[in-house]
């Protein structure tokens, strides 16, 4: 933390530090519903808040990230992580939703926003539906100041699930889709298909 000292007045102001805050998990583990809770303690708080999503998750709304239990926060949808910065001038608490959708610039984003004060707070798949670390959330976790992991529950045995199922066909790594997609599973009855 920097200290500066008013020499005359004797007083000491300090500059804010920033950090990066990493939710993580399979589908349906909460991490949404996590983001939404934090983002909405910042807003008692009083404290200047912007929520970004990327273009491709326009499953439920544009205008919002929305949880599978239907809570929802206004948002803003992005082309890219680049876009963000240019929008949080006046911003001090920053969420961003499916992090996994972003290219790997994301990390250098989000570790400028932190440097500058702010708190940013992401949210993201950190595995694929092959159970493959899904890029750049590791990356995230490893220079995150916090990080959460949290779990659904497997829709077989009702164990914690850290694993998505694709229950469809589909072979591409992205996909985006609900519940006609996709289901939580734990380790053991997570299937990686061929
Ligand atoms: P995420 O953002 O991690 O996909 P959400 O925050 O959108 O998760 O949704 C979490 C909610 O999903 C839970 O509170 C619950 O209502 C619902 N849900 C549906 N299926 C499951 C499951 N298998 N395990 C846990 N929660 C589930
Ligand atoms: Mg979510």
């Amino acid at each position: 933390m920097t200290i500066e000292m008013n020499e005359h007045l004797q007083i000491r102001t300090y500059k804010k530090s920033g950090h990066i805050e990493v939710i993580c998990g399979s589908m349906f583990s909460g991490k949404t519903e996590e983001l939404i809770r934090r983002i909405r303690r910042a807003e008692i708080a009083k404290q200047r808040i912007k929520v970004f999503k990327p273009k491709i998750d326009n499953r439920y709304s544009e205008y919002e990230i929305v949880s599978h239990d239907e809570s929802s926060f206004p948002s803003e949808i992005v082309n890219s992580a680049s876009e963000i910065p240019e929008k949080c001038f006046d911003v001090e608490v920053i969420g961003i939703d499916e992090a996994q959708f972003f290219d790997s610039d994301l990390v250098e984003i989000c570790q400028m926003l932190a440097d500058s004060g702010k708190r940013v707070i992401v949210a993201g798949l950190d595995q694929d539906f092959r159970a493959k670390p899904f890029e750049p959330i590791p990356q995230l976790l490893a220079i995150a100041e916090y990080v959460t992991k949290f779990h659904a529950v497997c829709v077989i045995c009702g164990a914690p699930a850290n694993r998505t199922q694709r229950v469809s066909k589909q072979d591409e790594r992205v996909i985006v889709g609900g519940k006609d997609i996709y289901e939580a599973r734990c380790r053991l009855h997570h299937t990686i298909p061929e």
